[in-house]
């Protein structure tokens, strides 16, 4: 079975509908990139997904591993493996970095039936993670996303992912205003996380992000559904005629 299927799905948020059916199957291993212009629904997507508070499913049917993920609580998606990098990342006031890592893996740990991780181990295990993100410790220590910039929040979800090790990846446009050093250094952590018993869901504008994360596949998303999917070449395309092209096909079509 794949990782995720997405059949006809349609939503609303405040009562205004968003997603028009949406399909899509992603495989283990894969990296899928949604691209599509502001407003298309994209996030909307993304936030269905990790079970958002707010947005309303009113058609069809989401299966992760098999498993009806709709019928999840957020934090039971979570638990499971689904792991959403916001677009804005959340400040949390007075938690610290490293208490929030390690509750969280605490419990996706829990819910496995394993024992808590072991408090040296797993400093180990987050300086080292943070070394590959190019961070620097004191991170650990401060309050999560406190006066952090927008490039080392980007970092900090990735860290978030290395060291949580989710099944499903969503990625709402985290390259989104980091300069090409930052970008690089993203990358490099998405890469790392790249494997067979996992798969991403990458949702970007810019074709950009998409020359160090290579996808297998490129969906184009338009008026709340995918209306043309490829590989990377068609990121290429994008890149090179806009997104123009894409509105008045669906005009012409209507
Ligand atoms: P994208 O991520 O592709 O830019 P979004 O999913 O953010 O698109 O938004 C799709 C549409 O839904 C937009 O028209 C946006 O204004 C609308 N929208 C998003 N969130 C809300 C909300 N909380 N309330 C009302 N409309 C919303
Ligand atoms: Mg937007
Ligand atoms: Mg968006």
């Amino acid at each position: 079975e794949p990782l995720l299927k997405i059949e006809n799905l349609h939503a609303r948020v405040e009562d205004k509908p968003i997603l028009f059916g949406v399909d899509l199957t992603l495989d283990y291993g894969q990296v899928h990139a949604i691209m599509g212009p502001n407003g298309s629904g994209k996030s909307t997507l993304a936030n269905v997904l990790a079970g958002r508070e707010g947005y309303e499913v009113t058609e069809g049917k989401v299966w992760y591993r098999g498993q009806d993920l709709l019928a999840l609580k957020p934090e039971e998606r979570a638990r499971a493996g689904v792991f959403l990098a916001f677009q804005y990342p959340v400040e949390i006031p007075g938690v610290s970095n490293i208490y929030f890592l390690k509750a969280a893996l605490n419990a996706i740990r829990k819910s496995r039936g394993e024992p808590e991780v072991d408090a040296m181990d797993f400093i180990a295990l987050v300086k080292d993670k943070m070394k590959l993100m190019e961070m620097d410790e004191q991170f650990l220590y401060r309050a999560i996303n406190e006066g952090f910039s927008g490039g080392e929040k980007k970092r900090n979800e990735i860290l978030q992912m290395l060291v949580l090790e989710p099944t499903l990846c969503i990625l709402d446009e985290i390259d989104s205003g980091l300069d090409i050093d930052a970008l690089k250094i993203v990358a490099k952590g998405i890469n790392a996380l790249r494997g067979p018993q996992r798969g991403f869901l990458m949702v970007t504008h810019y074709q950009r992000l998409l020359d160090y994360v290579v996808p297998d596949v490129v969906h184009v998303f338009a008026g709340g559904r995918i209306v043309k999917s490829g590989g990377p070449e068609l990121a290429k395309e994008l890149e090179a005629k806009g997104y123009g092209w894409i509105e008045a096909h669906l005009e012409a079509q209507a």
